[in-house]
């Protein structure tokens, strides 16, 4: 039995806790630009690292290829590596060229890679240097995207946690919403939200990089997504109140982060009743046609997004399927306490990964599903288990009481497919 913290209250789930480390098969940070410059189009990121690094961002966001694109990468070159002072001057050169060319960007991400790293290149000196030579004009802020230590999601961790300290202070009573979330996703929370009796609501990232939201005391946060640790850390230097709840996902999980957002606000909670019980009605409905695909089928989650426990806990409660192991590269209790005790008892949950002990625990449990990062997918798939790329839980609209069944959708798809393939295959012999 665990004693999980959230905020100031102790609970108990009868969760089986594990840690694991070894190999490890993730993205990299780099990934998250491909959602960050979607969300914010005046602003541009310049990775700052390999040949790599470029292919990388440029196939994850090959959608970009026939618009202007809002990010790039200054190359280092094998020289580069040798010496800083080249490093430094091929960036000089291509930020020079990009202000020149790009007089919309309003903020300059230089994103941090693993070769930037290596050869030890200060992206916030250069980023200070820079904010001096372009005031007024442009903003550099700088974070890392390297995949040595991080997972793809915690790129958005990196980059929202270097605007904090451009955010101003206020002390107005405001619900700050911290996550990338999809623009449409955004306006029906903020409509929602309106309805129960909260008007005052911002969203961190905004819509424009330049419209930060002012911080401050009486500035309750309600996390989107679950990977934001450092923000958080610094949003509660900030003198932020955190309102610990489970994450927007699925009809349960929405309705419990909105009743948490109106007792943080004094609500009472049948106005919230009120309010959702249309939409969770209707989401309940939508869900029966995946729920009677996935009840009872088995489902092993790889750790990538930091997502899993949320996800675990949707497929489980609202869609019926069995957990096998509920994997995640970081585990933070605080963050996650309140989604941990909504799981079944004795869920297997596992942080860190050695992914060949993981895969070998995959093939011996025979799942139905497995949810893995990309690189995992296709050998699995050769072996004729059914999977689903984590990634697509950040490309896709996936929050909300009313996109329940579009995320039920997702899992229940590999599922269908397989079953008719099975099938046809059958009907060969
Ligand atoms: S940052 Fe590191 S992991 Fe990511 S693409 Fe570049 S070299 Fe590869």
């Amino acid at each position: 039995m665990q004693a999980l913290k959230i905020g100031s209250k102790y609970f108990m789930s009868k969760v089986e806790l594990n840690k694991e480390a070894g190999p490890r098969e993730v993205f990299c940070g780099l990934t998250s630009i491909v959602w960050l410059h979607r969300r914010m189009p005046d602003a541009f990121f310049l990775v700052v690292g390999s040949r790599t690094c470029a292919h990388l961002i440029q196939s994850a966001a090959g959608v970009m290829i026939f618009a202007e694109p809002r990010f790039g990468t200054a190359i280092l070159e094998e020289k580069d590596l040798a010496g800083l002072a080249d490093a430094h001057e091929e960036l000089d050169r291509v930020v020079n060229d990009l202000i020149c060319r790009r007089p919309e960007i309003k903020t300059l991400f230089l994103v941090g890679s693993c070769p930037s790293e290596v050869i030890k290149l200060d992206l916030t000196t250069v980023a200070e240097k820079l904010n001096k030579r372009f005031l007024g004009k442009v903003r550099f802020v700088n974070y890392s995207g390297s995949g040595i230590e991080t997972t793809f999601t915690q790129g958005e961790d990196g980059a929202l946690k270097a605007l904090i300290p451009l955010m101003e202070s206020t002390n107005d009573k405001k619900l700050l919403l911290v996550g990338t979330l999809a623009n449409n996703v955004e306006d029906r929370f903020k409509k929602i939200f309106n309805n129960i009796g909260i008007s005052n609501v911002e969203s961190f990232p905004p819509r424009q990089s330049t419209e930060l939201p002012k911080i401050g005391k009486n500035t309750k946060v309600l996390l989107t997504q679950p990977y934001l640790s450092d923000t958080v850390r610094d949003l509660k230097h900030r003198g932020c109140e955190i309102i610990y709840a489970p994450f927007p996902l699925g009809v349960e999980g929405s309705t419990k982060w909105f009743l948490a957002a109106a007792d943080a606000f004094k609500i009472n909670e049948l106005k919230v009743h009120e309010v959702i019980a249309p939409l969770a009605n209707r989401a309940m409905q939508a869900l029966e046609k995946h729920t009677g695909i996935l009840r009872g089928k088995k489902l092993f989650l790889l750790p990538e997004s930091q997502l899993e426990i949320s996800l675990a806990r949707f497929l489980h409660n609202e869609c019926g399927m069995e957990l096998i192991e509920v994997g995640t590269p970081y585990l933070n209790k605080e963050l996650m306490g309140a989604e941990i005790n909504l799981l079944p008892d004795n869920t297997k949950i596992v942080e860190g990964q050695h992914v060949e002990k993981q895969l070998d625990r995959v093939r011996a449990s025979n799942p139905d599903l497995v949810v893995c990062g990309m690189g995992l997918a296709n050998p699995l798939e050769a072996e004729g288990i059914s999977t689903k790329w984590s990634i697509e839980m950040v490309f896709s609209p996936i929050h909300g009481i009313d996109q329940a069944a579009d995320l039920a959708g997702l899992f229940s798809r590999p599922l269908k497919r397989n079953q008719i393939l099975k099938s046809e295959t059958l009907a060969t012999f």
